[in-house]
Order: C-alpha cells, then sequence, then structure tokens
C-alpha cells in the first residue's frame, strides 16, 4: 500500500499536481495594517513615469496590486498635469511577504505607502548612501515642512493639495496621515482658491511626526477576504476641530 501511494505521490509530483496553485492567484492583504501578511505581491519598479523609489535597496516596495496602481497612476497624473515639477518620491510600501518591517508599526498588508511633499524647488531627495547601512529606524526623508509649528515655504500647497485629491478621488483610500499643520494649512489653502473639498480633506488625518512624508492607507481591496479593515474616517472636513472654520 505504501509503495502504490509513494508512487502515485511520485506521479502527482512530476505532473506538478501537488504544488500549490500560483499562476494567476490573486493578491491578498491578510489580516491588519499593524499586524497582518500579504500574499500575491505585486512591485513597484524603481521608478516610472512620475514617480522614484527613494530606497530601492531596502527591498520593500511590494504591495496589493491597488496600492501598486494607485502609486502608478497618481504619479503619472501630477507629472502629465505639472511636467516642471519633481517626481513623486516614494518610500517603503511593505516587504515581499508582508509583516513586521523596521521603523513602522503598521506597512504589514501591502496597503500603506509613504510618499514625500512636493516641493517649491522641485529638487529631488539625494541619494543618501548611509540608508544603505542597515539603519533601518531611520525613514530617510530629508526635509521637514514644518518648522517651529509652521509650513516651510518650500511645501508646495497646490501639487500637494492636487495629488490628495487624486489619491482620493480613486476611491480606493482609507485615510492619509499629515502632519496637523500640514492639513490647517490646506484646509486654509483649499478655501482660499474656492476648492474646499470636505471629501479630501475628511481623509487627511492629522499625525505626529508626519512633517517629513505623507503616509497613504488604502482600504481592503474586496477580494482580500481575511483584510481587515479599519473603521472609515469621520464625515467632515476636521478642519472645525483645527480651528478652521
Ligand atoms: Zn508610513
Amino acid at each position: 500500500m505504501k509503495f502504490y501511494c509513494f508512487v502515485l505521490f511520485m506521479i502527482v509530483s512530476v505532473l506538478g499536481l501537488s504544488a500549490p496553485v500560483q499562476a494567476g492567484a490573486r493578491d491578498q492583504a491578510v489580516g491588519s495594517y499593524t499586524k497582518g501578511k500579504l500574499k500575491n505581491a505585486s512591485q513597484l519598479k524603481q521608478s516610472g513615469p512620475g514617480y522614484v523609489l527613494l530606497f530601492p535597496h531596502r527591498d520593500r516596495a511590494y504591495g496589493t496590486d491597488d496600492l501598486i496602481e494607485t502609486v502608478e497612476t497618481v504619479a503619472e497624473d501630477l507629472a502629465a498635469r505639472f511636467p516642471e515639477g519633481e517626481r513623486l518620491q516614494v518610500g517603503d510600501t511593505s516587504a515581499r511577504q508582508g509583516g513586521f518591517i523596521s521603523g513602522h508599526a503598521s506597512h504589514q498588508n501591502g496597503l500603506d505607502v509613504d510618499f514625500g511633499y512636493f516641493r517649491m524647488n522641485h529638487q529631488e531627495q539625494e541619494f543618501n548612501w548611509s540608508t544603505l547601512f542597515p539603519d533601518f529606524t531611520a525613514l530617510g526623508f530629508d526635509e521637514e515642512f514644518v518648522i517651529g509649528g509652521k509650513l516651510s515655504s518650500n511645501f508646495d500647497l497646490q501639487r500637494n493639495w492636487e495629488l490628495f485629491k487624486a489619491l482620493v478621488s480613486t476611491t480606493k483610500i482609507n485615510r492619509i496621515f499629515v502632519d496637523q499643520v500640514i492639513k490647517a494649512s490646506l484646509c486654509t489653502y483649499s478655501r482660499s482658491i474656492d476648492d474646499f473639498s470636505v471629501e479630501t480633506l475628511r481623509h487627511l488625518r492629522p499625525w505626529p511626526k508626519h512633517g517629513d512624508h505623507i503616509h497613504v492607507r488604502l482600504l481592503c481591496p474586496a477580494s482580500s477576504t481575511n483584510c481587515a479593515q479599519q473603521e472609515p474616517v469621520a464625515a467632515g472636513s476636521g478642519c472645525d476641530e483645527l480651528g478652521i472654520e
């Protein structure tokens, strides 16, 4: 009996039938942003139309299809509308199979991505050789845009606002973390240009330590049946909570 089982096993193995079905398998965000995994991930290229990866050597540019598509689509859109500007600078997304990565509490299930803010001087961050060494606790964004509680004059209000609107218009965004001074500035700016988009503003969540980068979090894709969705952002722009009517 054992022998027949062995023969059967060999036949199945040779035919490849025992291998798990991988070809065409869908991407899966599993668990939560802070305790999760990622299966059948897509990978962002080192650069593409309108974007550049800041830390490609870290090998943390994996995500769900939705995440990779969103980055590519939004970056290309912004570059087409503002061709004179610098590219969207993309930080970490997730490891190939998700899980904990140093320097981040979340980024575990392929739905989180960090971006640098757009800059008035259109300078891209210089490649920082120190990031080659394993001090990964530093995120490595090289410019702070909130200094002494005030927005830096190098913060490009127009392009950052257009970036946030483009992201939210995909309807795939759960929330976007930014420094509260930045959110307050966008409340005022959007009002001043008669473009006060409650839908965009309500997705911007004020969060400490986000004066040098944007953290974008996508919704669980419908096809990721084991993905734990974070509660939706509250209704309303949230600008009143920051003292801006
Ligand atoms: Zn982040």
